[in-house]
């Protein structure tokens, strides 16, 4: 099954990026071509259903999967950064972590009113950064139609920031 091959080649780092914390590092996927083209093909056909106009990819690992699915499924990939990133004009989201806070921004022309979206990124975790995604997509009249992620670390119940979105929640491993 897939979603045992994801398991079994996403590496548990320890105390990483501080200590108490144990953070799914999901490049030892990438090393594998066959692995990293089936996923692929997974997201596309649950995405498709959704008939999305647009992939947004979160930085920095949702760009992997995020650019691959959008052009399988030729469509458009947007780019969502951290702040101070992207070149041109932007429209930007504060949100709050754990400790402090983060902003992430968008390109202002990247979306036009009523465009369908999904937010794509590699984790979700609390939340947070897939809300905010979500807010700069909603700010621009577009709408989200999906969230897709290839890990749903589902006791952290980052699903109940996101539904108000949309209840369509991709995952391929939780
Ligand atoms: P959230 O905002 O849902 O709490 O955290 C999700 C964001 O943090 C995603 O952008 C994700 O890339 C990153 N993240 C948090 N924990 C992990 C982890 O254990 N592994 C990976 N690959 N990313 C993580």
């Amino acid at each position: 099954m897939l979603e045992d091959k994801i398991k079994g080649t996403i590496r548990d780092v320890i105390d990483f990026p501080k200590q108490g914390i144990v953070f799914k590092d999901i490049t030892p996927i990438l090393e594998n071509p066959e692995l990293t083209s089936e996923i692929t093909k997974a997201f596309v056909s649950k995405s498709e259903v959704l008939k999305p106009d647009a992939i947004i990819g979160i930085e920095s690992r949702g760009f992997f999967w995020g650019l691959l699915i959008a052009q399988a499924m030729d469509i458009p990939f947007i780019p969502v950064r951290k702040k101070g990133k992207l070149p041109y004009k932007t429209i930007s989201y504060k949100y709050d972590l754990e400790y402090g806070s983060a902003e992430i921004e968008m390109h202002e022309d990247a979306l036009s009113k009523g465009m369908n979206v999904i937010v794509h990124d590699d984790l979700l975790a609390t939340g947070g950064t897939a809300m905010a995604a979500a807010q700069l997509v909603k700010s621009q009249g577009a709408n989200v139609v999906g969230f897709s992620f290839l890990v749903n670390l589902t006791f952290l119940d980052g699903e109940q920031k996101i539904a108000p979105f949309s209840n369509n929640i991709i995952s391929l491993v939780n």
